[in-house]
């Protein structure tokens, strides 16, 4: 099996208008979407944003008669400590092949909101990575913990200035290794806002301190043209680190393939 874009967003998304027929122009063997659901989204004037579970079953169904690929369903959880619960009783009732989780908001602003600007980087920081310990320590149902770097994306932070997050960070990649999910390089992060020195830092630290081999690459695109972007430069980081395998995720199966490069 050769390695496919876990992380894109379509028209079931609040912020994409993407149709899937864009995703398939060079009918790749395996498709997942991974569209957004953000409870009390400050994006959305905090109203809930699902997607339409029985649209995206329904669609899936009808591409699959049009094409060869092989249709998977994902999704991007993001997660506020105290909506965990809500999460697991949804998923439950609503299945899902690959399940990422992110942390995009924390109750009072998303953390790419130009508000952030107003507040000092460092506690802002500490608070995002603070948020997402807590978050993957109680909810243990995801399969990839994607951005690492979201909340800092708004601010220039230097890979000397994430060192100082280190004891924190140890014990996020730790419960990911428990959990067995795998890290994301993402590629908004990483390529659009230049986030890669942040990468540089958090690889090693995950796999040469802690053992950790999981990964992904995901695009997060939310137009087709991003699909599988920065690939090549993520791959390569990767490479550098001695990782030569990525994890897909097919519901409760996992395989390993190796690094497109
Ligand atoms: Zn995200
Ligand atoms: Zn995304």
């Amino acid at each position: 099996m050769n390695y496919y874009d876990q992380h894109l967003h379509t028209y079931f998304s609040f912020d994409s208008d993407e149709q899937f027929e864009n995703y398939l122009n060079d009918q790749p063997d395996f498709f997942v979407s991974t569209d957004h659901l953000d409870l009390k989204n400050p994006y959305s004037g905090f109203k809930d944003d699902i997607p339409d579970y029985i649209g995206y079953t329904k669609k899936l169904a009808e591409l699959s008669k049009h094409w060869d690929t092989i249709f998977l369903k994902g999704i991007e959880i993001g997660i506020v400590p105290g909506q965990e619960e809500t999460i697991k009783n949804y998923l439950i009732s609503h299945p899902h092949d690959l399940i990422l989780v992110s942390i995009h908001q924390n109750g009072r602003f998303d953390y790419m909101d130009e508000l952030v600007l107003t507040k000092d980087k460092f506690a802002v920081a500490q608070e995002y990575f603070q948020q997402m310990l807590t978050v993957l320590l109680e909810f243990h149902q995801g399969d990839v913990l994607t951005h690492f770097d979201y909340g800092l994306r708004k601010f220039d932070f230097s890979k000397k200035e994430l060192e100082q997050f280190e004891p924190l960070l140890t014990d996020i990649f730790k419960k990911v290794i428990d959990l067995e999910m795998a890290v994301e390089l993402n590629a908004k992060s990483f390529i659009k806002y230049g986030n890669a020195e942040l990468y540089e830092f958090a690889v090693p630290l995950y796999t040469a301190l802690l053992g950790g081999k999981s990964f992904t690459l995901g695009s997060d695109a939310h137009v087709a043209s991003d699909y599988r972007l920065g690939f090549q430069e993520m791959a390569s980081l990767l490479q550098k680190n001695g990782i030569d395998e990525l994890t897909v995720f097919q519901g409760k199966e996992r395989f390993l393939t190796p690094l497109p490069i």
